[in-house]
């Protein structure tokens, strides 16, 4: 929708609709008593041609309107508002399954890896997470373990039947990744590093996209929508904490993202309570708050001993808590009607 200046004339008036008939769409010109409107109607492809046109720099023209979202394959019309529901290595996600995705910040060591994947498939988690490729805001801290810790996750998952959650940062690290990586997770710092985005979407497998620290919901759309243009639909959005001025907690949880997200996409939508919070006592009520929400999953940050944590130990649950937290999460779940994902029975 081209809004008109009042100053525009019927020259301007004209014009733009030339332009806009000149890629195929049709031009429906209002004359109101003061400002004149015009409709650019056609399909999809015709929307895109017309938004390319920079009609906003045009003579006369006050401002475009776009009425179609800019996210086609996120958008929940495309579904009729079915939700997308994924298979993980026969764990469900979406729609009434809730993934508990659970485990350490980072792979430290064997031990530490293997027993945390213990702890979580024990208490009954969905999927295990861990890094082994950290983004970390100093150069100087621990980076992770790189490929000697995918070959760790990968014993865990050996191990414990449960699938891999683990952060891809570099693209020249996705064929290692893929070794091991059920899901890949796409780090806030990386929301918008759109030729990672499409090299993944490319890979074809499930992918869990982190919210910016500053990213609006539909940025957050318009990433997962590079994946999804490369024809990967395994898909899951993750609210992570924005940036906001409060400064008592380390990011604000943003949980209104939570239904509106499952308004405006039919992706699931997974919370981290852990990183927006940044200390432990936090993470149960958010958790909570979130899976009665109506989150589709949550991955939380456990570990067996977090004060022995190189990374992130503050606000790790800690391992032998874990199985009370996994039980009342499940309780808050079900009063959105979910049930927990367990494996391939369920
Ligand atoms: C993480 O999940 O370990 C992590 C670094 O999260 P984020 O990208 O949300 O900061
Ligand atoms: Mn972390």
């Amino acid at each position: 929708m081209i809004v008109m200046k009042a100053t525009a004339t019927d020259e301007d008036i004209r014009s733009v609709a030339d332009r806009i008939e000149s890629v195929g769409a049709r031009a429906d010109v209002s004359h109101g008593a003061e400002i004149t409107v015009i409709g650019a109607i056609g399909d999809r492809d015709h929307d895109l041609r017309v938004a390319d046109l920079g009609l906003e720099n045009h003579d006369g023209v006050d401002h475009v309107m776009p009425i179609l979202k800019p996210y086609r394959l996120a958008a929940a019309e495309r579904r009729q508002g079915e939700p997308t529901v994924l298979e993980i290595g026969g764990r469900k996600v979406g729609g009434d399954h809730f993934a508990l995705i659970a485990g350490p910040c980072t792979v430290e060591s064997r031990g530490q890896t293997l027993e945390a994947a213990r702890i979580v498939r024990n208490a009954g988690a969905s999927l295990f997470r861990g890094g082994a490729y950290k983004p970390r805001t100093s150069p100087y801290s621990f980076q992770g373990l790189g490929q000697e810790g995918l070959r760790m996750l990968a014993e865990a998952k050996e191990q414990t039947g449960l699938p891999v959650v683990t952060e891809l940062m570099d693209a020249r690290d996705l064929d290692a990744v893929l070794e091991v990586a059920d899901v890949i997770q796409l780090g806030a710092r990386n929301m918008q590093n759109y030729t990672l985005l499409s090299e993944v979407g490319r890979s074809g497998r499930p992918v869990l996209i982190k919210r910016g620290l500053s990213s609006t919901l539909e940025e957050l759309l318009m990433a997962a929508e590079y994946v999804l243009k490369e024809g990967n639909e395994h898909v899951m959005l993750c609210e992570r904490g924005i940036r906001t001025f409060e400064t008592a907690y380390r990011f604000t949880l943003d949980l209104m993202a939570v239904p509106v997200l499952k308004e405006l996409t039919h992706l699931p939508v997974i919370v981290d309570p852990s990183h927006a919070a940044g200390r432990r006592d936090l993470v149960e009520p958010m958790s909570l708050a979130a899976a009665a929400a109506g989150a589709d999953g949550i991955i939380v940050e456990v570990h067996p001993e977090p004060e022995e944590a190189i990374c992130d130990g503050p606000q790790a649950l800690v391992g032998e808590h874990f199985p009370a937290y996994a039980e009342r999460v499940q309780a808050a779940a079900a009063l959105a009607g979910k049930k927990l994902s367990v494996g391939a029975s369920t």
